[in-house]
């Protein structure tokens, strides 16, 4: 039974566009430019910097584009802490990439804005669980680029409702594609969006549980 989400939690019901845009603009971003987002802790497995080496790809063909790297840090989490740092050490100077978390003020809502707002959504994983952030992009009409490890491709259909990537390049390109066409990516993230409806909502969870027990019942 997979993992679901809750279409009616502030994160994933829906968030007027231009009050999504207005939310991200308070950290920073200039929401007239295009905004890439990676939402994930900041762990080796989620590849953050990977994402920044892909933006930096991006960035030759869309000079304006922006990147938002956005993850909850744990306090217990001493190595969250440690890779937030090399992330940012990784980010350097440019003043492009957004790294924030939720001691900024981050918190479930403004995810959902971030992955409301944003033009491009991407969850380069290397290793997965199931991968909820990708749930939650999709459910926004957001085609996802992720990469094709764990949970992932049971939500990514590769050219339905995203692509699955293995590399930096790959995932580059994708992004790139998805940011100069548009409509395709409004398609896709149609797509996604009622694959979405059709499977990880929270009434397939109590659906998927009731018919398990009356399967385990009828002995
Ligand atoms: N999340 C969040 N704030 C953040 C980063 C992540 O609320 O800054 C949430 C995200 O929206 C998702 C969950 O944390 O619901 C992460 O789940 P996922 O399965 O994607 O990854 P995990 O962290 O469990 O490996």
């Amino acid at each position: 039974i997979p993992p679901t989400i809750d279409p009616l939690s502030p994160k994933n019901a829906p968030i007027p566009l231009e009050h999504a845009r207005e939310v991200v603009a308070g950290f920073g971003i200039d929401p007239s430019r295009p905004l890439i987002t990676q939402i994930s802790r900041f762990d080796p497995w989620k590849d953050p910097l990977g994402v920044i080496d892909a933006y930096r790809l991006v960035k030759k063909g869309i000079p304006n584009v922006q990147l938002a790297l956005v993850g909850s840090m744990a306090s217990d989490d001493p190595e969250g802490w440690y890779f937030l740092d090399k992330t940012s050490r990784h980010a350097g100077e440019d003043n492009d990439i957004f790294i924030l978390h939720n001691f900024q003020g981050v918190g479930a809502y403004e995810v959902g804005c971030f992955q409301t707002a944003s033009d491009s959504v991407v969850q380069k994983s290397t290793r997965e669980g199931f991968g909820l952030v990708v749930t939650e992009a999709l459910w926004k009409g957001k085609p996802v680029v992720g990469g094709n490890v764990g949970g992932i491709p049971l939500q990514v259909i590769n050219g339905e409702t995203g692509y699955l990537v293995n590399s930096i390049e790959d995932c580059a390109d994708k992004v790139l594609y998805l940011l100069q066409h548009p409509d395709e990516a409004r398609k896709m993230g149609k797509a996604g969006q009622d694959h979405v409806r059709h499977h990880f909502l929270s009434m397939h969870h109590l659906k998927n549980y009731l018919h398990l027990f009356r399967s385990l019942a009828i002995v």
